[in-house]
């Protein structure tokens, strides 16, 4: 008996841990995009978790914003409403929950057609684009507990951009004035407009998940940036950058090419958070 009341009093004298304050920006993500969970008035130190549209979000204490800082989805096709944010914090004052509900916008992405042409001289001699779907899908089933990625993000080219994120599109791949092949497809990327050549930076720091020339995509390189965020670019004319390298936020990764299905040099740049492909657009802009 006295034992367990030494152990109440124990309870008792620890301060409470204070109820997180939870906010968010963009204040309504649409769908297909990405934004920032922002959790404040806890303490440093404490572990912050959250769950939203099944998604595991991991909290980083951020020293300049003193709040902890995660980066969440909204899937293309979510219906737009509110959507529940679960948060769990444990610090040693004990624990808290709190939950918030996200209200969500609807994009209305537009139509376009597409015309695929071989780019003469985008591919070298000898060289030959592979399969690159099995590599892929296991360099995005990585799970880096780690977060090496930190705001603002950095735009990997400085160019205008030819098309946005997506875009629904009606694909013709032509052999001249002849269509060869048409399919339909979604664009998941943003398109930076480029000559041949220009020098393509990374996002954020990172480790590379992997690289290679493959159908589609080109000669491409997959960052890892730690708990469940990945940025690839596409159609590169060459690839300056090895799998399992550490690459550093601007570091050039390789070069502005036309490899791949194009309809003429550029970087397509590709941001995945949690399992869900975002807009990269949005994801450059994000501050807390
Ligand atoms: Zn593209």
């Amino acid at each position: 008996m006295r034992a367990l009341t030494a152990t109440l009093v124990l309870w008792a004298a620890l301060p409470a841990l204070a109820q997180p304050k939870i906010r968010w920006t963009p204040e309504k993500p649409g769908d297909g995009r990405p934004f920032l969970v922002v959790v404040e008035g806890l303490p440093a130190g404490a572990e912050v978790r959250a769950t939203f549209l099944k998604q595991e979000l991991a909290f980083v204490h951020d020293e300049g914003s003193k709040a902890y800082v995660a980066l969440a989805a909204v899937p293309l096709g979510t219906l737009p409403r509110a959507h529940p944010l679960h948060l769990t914090a444990a610090a040693d004052g004990g624990t808290q929950e709190a939950t918030a509900q996200v209200k969500t916008a609807w994009i209305r992405y537009p139509l376009a057609e597409v015309r695929i042409k071989p780019q003469p001289g985008a591919v070298k001699k000898g060289e030959k684009a592979v399969d690159g779907r099995a590599k892929i899908r296991e360099a995005l089933a990585r799970k880096t507990l780690e977060r090496f990625w930190s705001l603002p993000f950095h735009r990997p080219l400085e160019s205008k951009v030819t098309e946005y994120f997506g875009v629904r599109r009606l694909y013709m791949k032509m052999r001249g004035e002849e269509i060869v092949k048409k399919w339909r497809g979604r664009h998941m990327g943003l398109d930076l407009d480029g000559n041949g050549g220009e020098p393509i930076g990374a996002v954020a720091d990172g480790v590379v998940a992997t690289t290679g020339h493959f159908f589609g995509t080109g000669k491409c390189v997959y960052l890892d940036h730690g708990q469940g965020f990945f940025t690839s670019y596409f159609h590169m004319s060459e690839i300056l950058v090895k799998d399992g390298d550490r690459v550093k936020r601007g570091q050039v990764l390789g070069r502005v090419g036309a490899t791949g299905h194009v309809s003429g040099p550029h970087l397509h740049l590709a941001a995945r958070v949690n399992g869900v492909t975002v807009d990269p657009a949005l994801l450059l802009t994000l501050k807390p």
